[in-house]
């Protein structure tokens, strides 16, 4: 199976979440806007001016070094009375710019003079003014439905009013780990590590990429390779969650309880993906029992490497978890960048190679991509999305996707 059909059968998938979610603006960051914003005023309110200086008719002002007298002050906050003729207004940035005058002149091309202020440049019409509505129009969208808020966003809703947004209510995820070669960093010393144990690795970047697309990460921790323990937990989580994830045992070894356990409790799908890391992904959904929520929990099984797993997450589990809370633009950007390295063989899988860019922009290759490499992950700065039976030579421009698209 193609990345691509995956991607497509599960976005099929992923409706959106069933309920909006007030929050104060202050916390909506990275949360995603339920509704268009739509401004009932214009900002800026008022023609304003954009320099500390003189508000001036310019027809007062033919040649440079008039003086005229200053007939007001016009500070921030304040509107001033209408500009009477052959005087300047004292105007600061920010304050409204007084009826009848046309031009703003900054207070350094001006001096002090007998009876006034000397303009000493002459001043174009609409200088130095800021038009009402410049930044947002009445009635204009500022942001649509579907929006993940920036920071930057938060202020431009906060210019039209918004205290408070709607947003989707953040999808609730139950996560879990397979493996009884695991063990919980922190309940075991290094040295005490029994023979072929490993430390659970995945499941930490895993709650942390789930918290960081606004999801509330329920940690089953880890579960135990048999069918029984398997169900169960399955069963308890899809009752009050969207999405159950789960980490390896979906390969079909015997040792493998995952595949088994969703189709008792539903439907599952296991797809062989060809994508390298990766390979093994399983998509299903849990039937509700004895819940209030009706339907089913979606359900996801990653591949149990932790580069596989890293990766999958973002191909896949990502663009999901963004759906479901109803962006609709969920493809990564990618950029063209040169490839400051070669690769020998050619593979017959769409490969996601761990790169780092260097100072000229072009990407250099970690040295190992093997797929329990997990500092290939971190010493990457993004991934080189190369197709399927394609070579890389030095000098070749390549697909890169950097990992700051992907973590935000
Ligand atoms: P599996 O998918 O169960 O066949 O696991 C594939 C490989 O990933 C094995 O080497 C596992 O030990 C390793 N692995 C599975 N789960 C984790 C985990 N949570 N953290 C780190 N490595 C893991
Ligand atoms: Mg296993």
């Amino acid at each position: 199976m193609s990345l691509d059909d995956a991607l497509e059968a599960v976005l099929a998938m992923a409706a959106r979440v069933d309920a909006p979610q007030t929050v104060d603006t202050f916390d909506a960051d990275g949360r995603v806007l339920w509704e268009d914003a739509v401004s009932e005023l214009r900002v800026p309110p008022l023609d304003n001016s954009a320099m500390d200086g003189y508000a001036v008719r310019c027809a007062d002002v033919p040649k440079a070094g008039i003086v005229l007298p200053v007939s007001q002050r016009i500070p921030a906050g304040h509107v001033g009375a209408p500009l009477a003729p052959a005087t300047a207004a004292r105007i600061f940035t920010g304050a409204p710019v007084p009826q009848g005058a046309d031009a703003i002149v900054m207070q350094e091309d001006t001096e002090p003079a007998d009876g006034g202020v000397r303009i000493n440049a002459v001043p174009k019409a609409g200088q130095w003014i800021r038009r009402a509505g410049e930044d947002i129009a009445l009635g204009s969208t500022i942001l649509k439905a579907g929006t993940r808020l920036t920071p930057a966003a938060l202020g431009l809703a906060a210019s039209i009013g918004l205290g408070q947004v709607q947003v989707a209510r953040k999808p609730r995820v139950a996560l879990f780990s397979t493996g009884d070669e695991l063990v919980t960093p922190g309940t075991v010393a290094p040295g005490d590590m029994p023979p072929g144990s490993i430390y659970n690795s995945n499941r930490y970047f895993l709650r942390a990429l789930l918290q960081r697309l606004g999801c509330e990460v329920t940690d089953c921790g880890i579960v135990p390779d048999n069918r029984e323990a398997t169900i169960r937990v399955m069963q308890d989580a899809a009752r009050s969650h969207d999405l159950i994830l789960s980490t390896a045992g979906v390969s079909v070894g015997e040792e493998d309880h995952v595949k088994p356990a969703v189709e008792y409790l539903g439907e599952l799908n296991l797809w062989k993906i060809s994508m390298k890391p990766g390979k093994p992904f399983a998509f299903g959904q849990i039937q509700r029992s004895g819940s209030s929520l009706e339907g089913s929990a979606h359900f996801m099984g990653l591949p149990g490497n932790p580069v596989s797993s890293f990766v999958t997450f973002l191909m896949l589990v990502r663009p999901f978890i963004l759906r479901l809370q109803g962006v609709q633009d969920v493809a990564p950007r990618v950029f063209p960048v040169r490839a400051h390295f070669e690769t020998r063989a050619a593979d017959t899988r769409r490969e996601f190679l761990r790169v780092r860019q260097n100072e000229d922009g072009a990407v250099e290759l970690f040295s190992n991509q093997s797929s329990g490499v997990l500092t290939s992950a971190v010493w990457g700065d993004g991934l080189v999305d190369n197709p399927a039976m394609t070579t890389i030579a030095k000098g070749d421009i390549v697909r890169y996707i950097p990992l700051a698209e992907l973590l935000q």
